[in-house]
């Protein structure tokens, strides 16, 4: 199994495991993808909904293919400035934003998709000097997982759809001039229909916002979740007819002079493995199972939603399937497995286990369950090998903690 141009056991051999790799032309690819599908029709930003992956050197690639950033956190916004984004080029979109977190986006000049009401006031109280836009609930909702859908009705995301006009009118009268409308559905739908329901929303929110305020919206906003076909058989969603179709709505519909995406998935999820060592086998009355050095802790999304992923072992490659495995991690929980039920060559210690697609909420959902420090992060590019995150010491892991003097007594 080669990488980027490098063997997987050469990775494992010289930065050990488990370790996130990411190839830099994917990534590069994955974006003049997405781009192109969307600027033939009309001028086109992509936003990278940087929570997918905030690898600094990731950020850097896409910072210099022309990308823009959705944030979410002022972390995020930090880390994006610090990878080289002016403010300009960062689009900040919070839920339940603090106070004194908006006082650093607004601090860092960064504009603001407001989600609320609240956060509209308690910004005007700080600054009306910002550009804003709004983050509507559009009543349509998408996902791969009914944790990860964001659009419909129930969910805790943006200005209800039957107060958007009211929004506009009050930050109009508080002295913002907003320059955009946004939704986002949600995360990894297979379906194009919710975007061009969502985007006939947001054109028809547009029209009254021009009929009844005489505001015109500089951009559109659909948000991210374009989906990845992670298993072997699925099909990738169609981007030319979606961009075709979206485009040809807002052209349409509205004085808009550009379309905003903001994709995450879609252009890290496929770049990056998660390479991960077998530690241990162990054959029970029900079942095999390969007992690797990642667990939950290195990637969640198998627990946390049930995704799949597709395994493979690296040193095998090229052997057929022998034995049905469980692919389970070192934690401390039943729930800590990585794939189930996949027919592998037959696997030893040693052997290592590719994980594809989990460039995409992969590190950036790791933690430190059970004390286990984060994993090292990889890029290859064309045969070269990059170091771009250090393996998280134990030292590090323990550095936060205070011990009461009184209990050392
Ligand atoms: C998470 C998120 C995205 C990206 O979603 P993907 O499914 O990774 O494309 C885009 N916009 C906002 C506001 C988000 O919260």
């Amino acid at each position: 199994m080669i990488i980027g141009g490098v063997k997987a056991t050469d990775i494992v051999s010289k930065h050990g495991s488990p370790v996130y790799v990411t190839d830099e032309e994917a990534v590069r690819n994955n974006y003049r993808r997405v781009h192109s599908a969307f600027a033939k029709h009309m001028p086109t930003r992509i936003n990278y909904a940087c929570k997918a992956n905030s690898n600094l050197a990731i950020l850097r690639i896409l910072e210099q293919e022309g990308s823009c950033i959705d944030a979410v956190s002022i972390g995020e916004v930090e880390a994006c400035l610090r990878a080289g984004y002016s403010p300009d080029r960062i689009l900040y979109t919070g839920v339940n934003v603090s106070t004194p977190e908006l006082k650093g986006v607004v601090g860092r000049r960064v504009p603001i998709n407001v989600d609320s009401f609240s956060e509209l006031r308690r910004l005007a109280a700080i600054s009306t000097d910002v550009p804003i836009s709004f983050r509507v609930n559009p009543e349509i909702g998408s996902g791969h997982h009914e944790k990860v859908v964001t659009g419909s009705r129930s969910t805790k995301f943006g200005i209800p759809l039957n107060k958007i006009v009211d929004a506009y009118s009050e930050a109009l009268q508080l002295g913002f001039r907003p320059v955009g409308l946004h939704f986002h559905l949600g995360s990894g739908g297979q379906d194009i229909e919710p975007f061009l329901k969502g985007t006939d929303v947001l054109v028809s929110i547009s029209q009254r916002l021009e009929a009844e305020l005489g505001l015109g919206m500089k951009f559109i906003d659909i948000g991210g979740g374009i989906p990845i076909p992670y298993h072997p058989e699925d099909a990738p969603m169609d981007l030319d007819h979606l961009a075709e179709e979206v485009t040809s709505r807002i052209k349409n519909g509205t004085s808009a002079q550009q379309i905003v995406l903001e994709p995450g998935r879609f252009i890290v999820a496929d770049s990056t493995v998660l390479l991960t060592t077998v530690v241990d086998v162990k054959e029970t009355p029900d079942k095999m199972f390969a007992g690797v050095d990642a667990g939950f802790n290195t990637l969640v999304r198998p627990a946390f939603y049930g995704s799949f992923h597709h395994v493979a072992v690296a040193n095998k490659f090229d052997r057929p399937g022998e034995i049905t495995y469980d692919v389970v991690g070192p934690l401390c929980e039943t729930g800590d497995h990585l794939a189930r039920e996949r027919l592998l060559p037959r696997v030893e210690e040693g052997d290592v286990i590719c994980v594809y697609d989990t460039g995409a909420y992969g590190f950036s959902m790791a933690s430190n369950y059970n004390m286990r420090p984060l994993p090292r992060e990889v890029l290859v590019n064309k045969g070269e090998m990059n170091l771009i995150r250090e393996r998280e010491s134990i030292d590090e892991l323990l550095r936060h903690q205070r011990m009461p003097s009184r209990l050392m007594l």
